[in-house]
């Protein structure tokens, strides 16, 4: 374990992969140009033995407020199950004064029809407010971040890892090009970050959508559908009528009562 930055003396290159809490990146903020923000939705992340073979949600509404699941299988007998609540519903819930172990039965109960008789296993979850971590400046004298303590991607697009894995294949793909390592590592800042910027931004999209969710289960439920599969910007009308026409026909037949209703005669 590195405890402080001091013991990372005498190598020539040091690949910052230490994670969200990132050592090295906290001890030179301001020249990385690290900026830390939070999202205002609630989450926790949990483990349960039901089986979910797709990754899929469940949103639920309580008489205290509205509740959504992700949850995805991450081994043959075991998935991710991640629920988030606006801070509305979290206050209402009392859940700063719960235990891990009454937040956890809450949850339960509030998602019982979803976990058909399962339950949730907790790792120390806590409920947490999701961290944007991004830096302006990739690199800085002989250190480089990668991975999570360079970017944090949030859950709704899930590519928190293939993210890390990719920075580190450019990483090495930038310092094999360049004979000299300030220029590979200038030549990995600018070739990978514009690819990480648009994947931050579509999470970042995706993210709000997420915070507004309670009023987005107002919508009936095609055009609550609509919405959530068109949260990031990345999926237009002409792509949803390509991949899924049953579907954009429903849709777009229900709408077509509501548009005309509003149309002046
Ligand atoms: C509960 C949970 C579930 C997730 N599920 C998914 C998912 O399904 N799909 C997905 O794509 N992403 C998921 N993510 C996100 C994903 O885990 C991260 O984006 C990914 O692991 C980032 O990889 P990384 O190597 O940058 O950091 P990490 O995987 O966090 O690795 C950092 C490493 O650095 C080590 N370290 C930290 N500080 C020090 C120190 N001072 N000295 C020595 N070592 C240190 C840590 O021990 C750790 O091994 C999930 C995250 C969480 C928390």
């Amino acid at each position: 374990m590195i405890a402080s930055v001091d013991q990372l003396t005498g190598y020539d290159l040091i690949v910052a992969a230490d994670g969200l809490n990132s050592l090295v990146r906290r001890s030179f903020e301001g020249d990385f140009g690290t900026s830390l923000s939070y999202s205002a939705n609630k989450f926790a992340w949990y483990g349960t033995t039901k089986r979910f073979e797709t990754l899929s949600q469940t949103f639920v509404k309580t008489d205290l407020g509205s509740f959504n699941a992700h949850h995805y299988r991450y081994s043959p007998d075991m998935s991710t199950f991640l629920v988030e609540c606006d801070p509305a519903t979290w206050q209402r819930y009392g859940f700063a004064e719960k235990t891990i172990d009454e937040s956890k039965a809450i949850c339960e109960s509030v998602f019982a029809a979803t976990l058909e008789g399962h339950s949730l296993v907790s790792n120390k979850s806590m409920w947490r407010n999701f961290p944007w971590i991004w830096n302006e400046h990739w690199s800085f004298r002989n250190m480089v971040l990668i991975g999570d303590a360079l970017h944090s991607a949030h859950f709704s697009i899930g590519s928190g890892t293939r993210l890390a894995i990719e920075d580190a294949i450019a990483l090495t793909k930038a310092l094999e090009a360049e004979r000299d390592l300030s220029a590979g590592l200038r030549q990995y800042q600018s070739e990978r970050k514009p690819i990480v910027k648009k994947l931050v931004t579509a999470a970042r999209t995706s993210a709000e959508w997420y915070e507004k969710f309670p009023e987005h289960m107002k919508l009936g439920l095609l055009e609550f559908a609509y919405s959530y599969i068109t949260r990031s910007g990345r999926i237009d009308d002409a792509r949803l009528r390509a991949m899924s026409p049953a579907f954009m026909a429903r849709y777009e037949t229900t709408k077509r009562p509501l548009q005309q209703s509003g149309s002046k005669p």
